[in-house]
């Protein structure tokens, strides 16, 4: 059996030695995943091909998808192609629902995760000598061990994990930390702390976050920096492919370069399954090319993005897709349309005065949806006239109103009354029956 290489400066590689790398790596492991998991034998076989009928990427629409539904039913170790003496480490998604969905790794695909969240840090700048504050929980979670991978590049990591958000303060003032990592959701939660404490993080070394493991919006993004004068880029992954480390965005911050020698993407019509061409918008996909352990041939991953055509300015040659900027499944439907959170935070935080701490919720009454939405607001707004608020108030409404095509009830509260959240957001709660 082939093990993976590591390619000489994967990112910037010409891409037809990508390629070349890509195909070697995936006919090992479509063959590895064949005799060893009696799940995708049956699959294939109903589908009536065989790693012979594959004799490129191209050929890649042949193969059947994996879904989740399919980690689940197969539960603990259905998935798993190779014995359990090779595997040493496991990891699980949250799995808000029932069984959780559990990965597996060898030594080797632990390896192919370190790489890529060292190639994820440096096209943050993040070098030798920094110090990372990993507030991701460590656990189960992969958030908190993948970054931990820093240690790799020469990075002193504080693994901090959630939680105790003044004592996340106090350490990076007091190590001096230069970069820190956690949800964006949290790293809100860590900037109202500092300014309760009255630590200001603009003054502090820290210059780097490193963000991820749920949606966030641009404006968010821009709200981050201007409070606490780091640079915050995008991390993305996911447990069923690795972890954090499959893309990652480069100091051009527009759109995340996926690890394509490692993981290949494909875009997909959620309804037709038929892959879309680079540059059109649908599901996201993901063919494992290296890992050994639980290698996944086509997972849809529910995320929806585009494949950008267009080449960085960063020079690198692997490609980006764009911030996840939802799930298929985060979507709800009120009276027949169909919304997403990011179109609210968008249009919430695009406002002056608003702070990026809201929360949706769904009612139906008399058999009608109803939204709600909160938001916080600057303390000073409040001692604004009540007529400004008032104003204020109604150019919040119209906004949402304008992007998502409905109306919505909104309510003005003070500043640090939505809790606040130490790892992934809930904004949305449905308590529609
Ligand atoms: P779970 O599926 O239980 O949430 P994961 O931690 O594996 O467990 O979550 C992976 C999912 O988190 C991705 O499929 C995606 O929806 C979301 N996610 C991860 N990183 C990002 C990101 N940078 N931007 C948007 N969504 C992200
Ligand atoms: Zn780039």
């Amino acid at each position: 059996m082939n093990r993976y290489h590591p390619a000489s400066d994967p990112d910037f590689m010409p891409k037809g030695m990508l390629q070349n790398v890509q195909w070697s790596r995936f006919s090992v492991v479509l063959r590895h995943t064949y005799e060893n998991v009696p799940w995708y034998r049956q699959r294939m076989k109903e589908k009536g091909v065989t790693p012979n009928d594959i004799h490129s990427l191209d050929d890649l629409h042949k193969l059947p998808f994996i879904v989740k539904t399919d980690l689940r039913e197969t539960y603990p170790y259905g998935m798993c192609a190779v014995p359990i003496n090779e595997i040493v480490r496991f990891h699980a998604s949250s799995g808000t629902t029932g069984k959780p969905i559990v990965v597996a790794y060898t030594k080797e695909d632990l390896d192919i995760w370190g790489e890529v969240v060292v190639r994820a840090l440096t096209s943050y700048g993040v070098h030798e000598g920094d110090i990372l504050q990993n507030a991701y929980g460590y656990g189960l979670f992969t958030g908190g061990l993948g970054l931990h991978f820093a240690e790799r590049l020469g990075v002193a990591v504080v693994p901090i994990s959630g939680g105790n958000t003044e004592r996340q303060v106090m350490i990076m003032q007091d190590f001096g930390v230069t970069a820190a990592s956690c949800t964006p959701s949290y790293f809100l939660h860590i900037i109202d702390k500092a300014q309760e404490l009255g630590v200001d993080l603009r003054r502090l070394p820290i210059r780097v976050g490193i963000f991820g493991a749920e949606p966030w919006t641009e404006e968010m993004r821009k709200s981050i920096e201007a409070n606490s004068g780091i640079r915050a880029y995008d991390i993305y992954g996911l447990t069923e492919i690795i972890g954090p480390g499959v893309a990652a965005e480069c100091h051009c911050q527009n759109g995340l370069h996926v690890f394509e020698d490692h993981f290949y993407p494909e875009i997909i019509d959620s309804d037709t399954l038929e892959p879309v061409p680079d540059g059109e918008y649908g599901e996201l996909v993901f063919t494992t090319l290296s890992k050994r352990a639980m290698p996944l041939v086509r997972y849809r991953t529910r995320d929806i993005t585009k494949i950008f055509t267009e080449k960085c300015p960063c020079g690198r040659t692997i490609r980006r897709i764009e911030r996840i900027s939802h799930r298929s499944d985060d979507m709800f439907i009120i009276r027949g349309v169909n919304v997403f959170p990011s179109q609210i935070e968008t249009a919430l935080l695009a406002m002056e005065g608003v702070l990026p701490h809201y929360r949706i919720t769904l009612t139906r009454v008399n058999g009608l949806d109803e939204v709600e939405v909160e938001v916080e607001l600057m303390q000073e707004q409040f001692s604004d006239t009540v007529r400004s608020l008032e104003t204020l108030q109604r150019d919040i409404r119209h906004r949402i109103e304008g992007m998502i095509g409905i109306r919505v009830k909104l309510t003005l509260v003070q500043q640090g009354t939505i809790p606040r959240s130490e790892g992934k957001a809930k904004r949305v709660f449905d308590k529609r029956v």
